[in-house]
């Protein structure tokens, strides 16, 4: 058995003939940057997410970086964030001169606890970045409560989240802005790096519009110390097909975690939540388990199986190097270290078969036993 973590060619085949052309129509057009293909994809975007404006960057970073400058956040400014996260979301907050500060999260969803969160609000808070990991929506009424309590921006980080829902609505439409990443490996993933930012605040929308291009609006004249963080139009146009299949993929994904949730319920180990509860819609990014003390034999069986499996994230932000400054001590936030020790992602992509799935669990329940 040969199994990927996630499959870019299963699904790159598929939909062959439709991204050869739009990528042909592209480079017919030499409209490369700035592009018509790129004003339709945030048109799209806008509408699938129901939101007013959308803006194309080079990444899901730089959708951070932008959002957090398009607020004015900067030194000495705090934004509270999960220490349990990629180094994207802590390091935009650091790249604009802020503090990350970090607080714990919560075991059944691996998502930042807001009532954690809020104890670490400060007179220099300004934002808070709550990012649905792995898919899996945060509890965004008690994250909006407590930014409206203390009026601070919200910023969710959707880069893993494209789709999922909260009570029926979309995550990235709750706070000021969402941010997407159409990094490959993303649930709407295009052929490089790619980013976005969803808002419905048109103030916000003009100064990103401003920001990815060097702050300017009016050609050669600038009001703003900006950027040069565009979304190539011909990523652009790769994402406008993808973009038409992404809900029957993301179904797709959340019967493959039916199937997995099946197969491994009598496993001593911790299952991520069902696909949809009353309350959420997971996207299933990733499906991630938690195993406790055999976590890295268990990964090393299924790599001799030829089953690719990976861990989100082997070292919380707060014990990184880069943030030794901040002066956070091991044994802080008990529930991220703990999950660092435990989680294990598992192969998962909409075209994977119920069989290769009980085949996986298969290895799983013999190396566990
Ligand atoms: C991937 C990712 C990012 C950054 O996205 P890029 O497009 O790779 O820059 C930010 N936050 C999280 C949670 C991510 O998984």
């Amino acid at each position: 058995m040969k199994l990927p973590l996630t499959d870019l060619r299963i699904q790159y085949d598929s939909i062959k003939g439709e991204i050869d052309t739009a990528i042909k129509e592209v480079l017919a057009s030499c409209d490369f940057v700035l592009g018509k293909q790129l004003q339709l994809l945030e048109e799209d975007i806008a509408r699938y997410f129901n939101v007013k404006y959308a803006v194309g960057v080079a990444s899901g970073t730089d959708a951070l970086v932008l959002s957090l400058a398009a607020l004015g956040i900067a030194s000495p400014d705090e934004v509270i964030s999960t220490p349990f996260t990629f180094i994207a979301t802590a390091e935009a907050v650091s790249r604009v001169g802020a503090k990350p500060v970090f607080a714990d999260i919560r075991l059944d969803t691996y998502n930042l606890d807001p009532e954690e969160a809020g104890k670490r609000i400060t007179s220099k808070t300004k934002a808070i970045i709550p990012v649905h990991l792995y898919g899996m929506p945060c509890d965004m009424d008690k994250i909006m409560a407590l930014a409206k309590a203390h009026k601070l921006s919200v910023i969710e980080d959707c880069a893993q989240s494209f789709g999922a829902a909260y009570k029926g609505r979309k995550t990235g439409t709750f706070g000021e802005c969402g941010i997407l990443s159409f990094f490959p490996g993303k649930i709407l993933g295009c052929f490089g790096d790619g980013g976005m930012v969803i808002t419905n605040n048109a103030e916000l929308a003009k100064k990103l519009t401003a920001l990815r291009n060097h702050g300017s609006t009016v050609k050669y004249y600038y009001a703003l110390h900006g950027f040069n963080s565009r979304l190539d139009t011909l990523q652009a146009a790769i994402l406008r097909v993808k973009l038409r299949h992404a809900d029957e993929w993301i179904k797709k994904r959340g019967e493959a975690a039916v199937t997995y949730n099946r197969c491994l319920k009598d496993l001593e180990i911790g299952l991520p939540p069902a696909s949809s509860g009353e309350n959420f819609t997971h996207a299933f990014n990733y499906y991630t388990i938690r195993v406790k003390q055999k976590r890295d034999l268990l990964q090393k069986r299924l790599k001799e199986e030829g089953i690719a499996t990976a861990i989100y994230y082997p070292l919380s932000l707060h014990l990184q190097e880069v943030y030794k400054g901040l002066g956070y001590k091991k044994g802080v936030f008990p529930l991220a270290e703990q999950c660092q020790e435990e989680v294990l992602s598992l192969p998962m992509y909409p075209e994977l078969s119920g069989a290769q799935i009980e085949a996986v669990c298969a290895v799983v329940r013999q190396a566990l036993a």
